[in-house]
């Protein structure tokens, strides 16, 4: 693994001298890197300013415009500030006095390295810049895996209920500062606690599993999809209207009750009812009053027979007139 990200990495490099750079740059392209070579600090810092900036660098000490430490400060400075990935700096000097480099590495350099450079040395040193950035990509990916994990249903992989219920929250924000009406299904399994008493929780599993698949598939990438409780499931449109909600419910519920389920080597017909309504501005109403509007709607389609999709106009507070 460390290989794949050595062979495909970018490096930032920046010295003033001709023959250094040069050398530099043949190194490190020999080695696998993606070089951008610079010949000052000014289009050194240009680079590292850009948003998807290379996260290793090799900067001299001194050259014109700014120099490797002022750099370092500022990289530092910038990822503070706009909570971007770590860069791993080395420095570059023909300065081996103490001081000296006790200040570079107080600008927040991770390493140094003394002209004229020693090949083995350079690779080392960046063997080890290089496996402390796979580390912190590790690290990032292994909290956003967990950032994730807690924000989904775990069976279904849906988005939990408190995550729909965000999602709900900032479309209904979204839409009413853009004008734009959000509808909501309700949606509950129709006889659920059947399959689960007759056929056991696995094959009841399962059934909730196909049925939110196949809700995802009938949605549009901006659509939320998320298991609200048990065999209930909230489905949030943002842009969707009251012309439109009937058969965007329509077409989800034909989704589940056209094919059969397979439930535990089981073959299920299973149906869902639908509970709709749409949120249009000016409309004051809160998550709640939709979410309770949503469920009456889902109770009438429950008391009408289920397997239908019934709309419920959203009330209309009397201070929006
Ligand atoms: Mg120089």
């Amino acid at each position: 693994m460390l290989e794949t990200v050595v062979e495909t990495m970018r490096v930032v490099i920046a010295e003033d001298s001709g023959p250094s750079r040069l050398a530099l740059e043949r190194t490190l392209a020999k080695w696998g890197y993606e070089v951008i070579a610079c010949k000052d600090g000014n289009a050194a810092w240009e680079e590292l300013e850009k948003e998807h900036s290379p996260n290793l660098a090799i900067l001299d000490w001194m050259m014109p415009g700014y120099s490797g430490p002022e750099i370092v400060r500022m990289v530092r400075a910038k990822a503070e500030a706009a909570k971007a990935p770590y860069t791993y700096i080395l420095l570059l000097t023909s300065k081996n006095e103490r001081a000296d480099l006790i200040e570079g590495l107080e600008a927040g350099a991770d390493d140094y390295i003394t002209k004229p450079f020693d090949q083995q040395e350079l690779r080392v040193r960046l063997r080890a810049g290089v496996r402390i950035l796979n580390l912190q990509a590790e690290l990032v990916a292994a909290r956003e895996a967990l950032r994730d994990q807690a924000m989904r249903d775990a069976l279904t992989g849906l988005w939990n209920r408190r995550s729909i219920i965000e999602i709900l929250t900032r479309e209904q924000s979204r839409a009413a500062r853009q004008t734009m009406p959000v509808g909501v299904l309700m949606m509950d399994i129709d006889h659920f606690k059947d399959v689960n008493d007759t056929h056991g929780h696995l094959a009841g599993d399962d059934v909730l599993k196909e049925v939110s698949r196949r809700l995802l598939a009938s949605v549009r990438p901006y659509d939320g999809v998320g298991r609200y409780g048990g065999e209930e499931f909230i489905i949030v449109l943002p842009g969707c209207d009251v012309a439109s909600i009937q058969s965007r419910g329509e077409a989800m519920r034909l989704a589940i009750a056209d094919q059969p389920i397979t439930a535990y080597e089981r073959q299920l017909s299973i149906t869902a009812s639908f509970g709709a309504t749409v949120f249009i501005p000016p409309s004051t109403l809160d998550v709640a009053d939709l979410i309770r509007t949503a469920d009456d709607a889902l109770y009438e389609a429950k008391r009408r027979g289920r397997n239908c999709v019934i709309y419920q106009s959203s009330p209309v507070p009397e201070n929006a007139n």
